[in-house]
Formats: C-alpha cells, sequence, structure tokens
C-alpha cells in the first residue's frame, strides 16, 4: 500500500495530510490544483467506517468490563483510521458516487 500521489505533478502526500479532507478535494500543496478523492476511495472509507459504528454499537452491548470496552474501542478507531489515508486515490475531476 502507497500514499495517493498528485495527478498531476505526482507529489506526494503526507500521511497526517489526509487525515482529514473536507467535501472529499484537497489542494495539492506543491502545484495547487484541485485533487478530487476517486468515487472507488469514497466508497471504501464508507464500508470500513460504517464496519466501525456497527461493530462499536456491538462491543458497547457486550457484557465484558467497561475498560476492556474501552481497549478494543481505540484499537478498533486506530485500526480504521491508520489505513484510511492508504485507501485514498486522487483524480482531476469529481466523480458521480453512483
Ligand atoms: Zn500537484
Amino acid at each position: 500500500m502507497k500514499l495517493p500521489t498528485c495527478w498531476n505533478c505526482d507529489f506526494q502526500f503526507k500521511w497526517s495530510e489526509l487525515l482529514f479532507i473536507l467535501g472529499w478535494k484537497k489542494r495539492c500543496p506543491n502545484c495547487q490544483e484541485m485533487q478530487y478523492v476517486t468515487s472507488d476511495s469514497i466508497k471504501m472509507t464508507s464500508y470500513l467506517l460504517i464496519y466501525d459504528l456497527i461493530a462499536i454499537v456491538f462491543i458497547w452491548i457486550l457484557p465484558i468490563d467497561f475498560w476492556l470496552q474501552l481497549l478494543i474501542l481505540i484499537a478498533m478507531l486506530l485500526m480504521t483510521i491508520i489505513p484510511i489515508p492508504y485507501l485514498i486515490r486522487f483524480t482531476n475531476r469529481k466523480q458521480p458516487l453512483f
């Protein structure tokens, strides 16, 4: 897995730059061209987040110790947040989701 690059100048984004992408678009810090997240990347990221939300509900209702629940939740959130920037790919124009 590798981090996405700019579609225009091949600038490689840093992991921390990709954690928060408002409106599924980001400007390249190198060439200033607008980068749009591909619809496939949006879908994969959304599936991961939906899976996380469902798992959080299940963990919350499990009859286990609160601190164990909290530990599992933190581990799950890290396992979701860390790979998300690697799932992102950019394109030069906004793609329809469906
Ligand atoms: Zn660029």
